[in-house]
């Protein structure tokens, strides 16, 4: 039997020396001054057993993660209809690129890229105000979690709000092929107040299990999503869920996984286990250095894999 506990301290241990490494987001004051040594690691398996490494504890902003989550409330309101506003394809450019949109006609790749996420926000926004919708985020993730301590870090929704001017292009320029339903300052409002969520690896890795469990949160018994929806969503972290370096994280990690800025990652092993990590520095596509390496080793391993028996 594999030794998961051994395994996740080992790469803890292993990769100690490294920590620090890659560029923090500095796009914000709040995750600039974040420090870049910190490295968590949490393994949640379908029967239940945690094991936790570092940092596991400690909550951080979970960004674009978020994403994978309002992708999963969209579905659930609108179901297949959401395919009409974002497509499925992984994008080749940059997360938050402008250029592809007017090619597309204001019709974004796919929901993990920004442009993606914010119509996807917009169709979460549908029949709320920004602040309910805001609130349905919140419980949806702390439902998932199962623990209420989840909260939104408001002077990073703040800071995003304040400097994101690109969001604000993007979201512009969509509402100008009147792809977007809702006025851009309520959908900006939702989709960074989504990206300031602080959880913790722990947190995370448990949020994200019923996508390694066919749909169904194995330790509380909730159906979140059916069979097929859970299937289609790990497709969709798989090819697009780390931007331009979704081939990259596919050749060495092979699990569908999705990162955000913060240097969090969340990967899905489907009938294994929900996993988490977090290490604040960044490679070049914006997606935790450390943290991918770390899933790497995970793989190799544990012999996880959606490419292999
Ligand atoms: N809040 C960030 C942004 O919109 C999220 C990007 C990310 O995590 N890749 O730019």
């Amino acid at each position: 039997m594999t030794d998961l506990q051994a395994i996740v301290d080992d790469i803890h241990r292993e990769l100690a020396p490294r920590f620090g490494e890659g560029k923090v987001a500095d796009y914000i004051p709040q995750l600039a001054r974040v420090d870049p040594k910190q490295f968590g690691m949490a393994v949640v398996t379908v029967d239940g057993a945690v094991h936790l490494a570092g940092e596991a504890e400690k909550a951080f902003s979970i960004q674009s993660i978020s994403k994978v989550f309002t992708l999963t409330i969209a579905l659930g309101k609108h179901g297949e209809a959401i395919w009409n506003r974002v497509g499925r394809e992984p994008s080749g450019s940059a997360f938050n690129s402008i250029v592809q949109l007017e090619h597309e006609h204001g019709k974004p790749r796919n929901p993990f890229i920004n442009a993606g996420a914010i119509a996807i926000t917009d169709l979460v926004l549908a029949g709320h105000t920004p602040k309910e919708a805001i609130g349905e985020v919140l419980r949806f993730m702390r439902f998932l979690a199962d623990e209420e301590d989840i909260v939104i870090d408001r002077d990073v929704a703040q800071s995003e709000q304040a400097t994101g001017y690109r969001n604000f292009a993007l979201a512009n320029f969509m509402r100008s092929f009147e792809k977007l339903s809702h006025p851009v300052e309520h959908v900006l409002g939702v989709y960074f107040h989504q990206c300031a969520i602080a959880m913790s690896c722990r947190q995370l890795a448990r949020a994200g299990l019923f996508l390694a469990a066919s749909g169904t949160n194995p330790l509380t018994g909730h159906r979140v999503v059916s069979h097929m929806r859970a299937r289609r969503i790990n497709a969709l972290m798989l090819t697009c869920g780390h931007y331009d370096g979704s081939g990259d994280f596919a050749y060495h990690v092979g699990l569908p996984g999705k990162s955000g800025v913060g240097g969090g990652i969340l990967a899905v092993a489907p009938g294994k286990a929900s996993v988490a990590v977090w290490s604040p520095g960044l490679n070049r596509n914006g997606n935790s250095l450390l943290g991918s390496i770390a899933l790497e080793m995970l793989a190799n391993r544990t012999g996880w894999s959606v490419f292999a028996a």
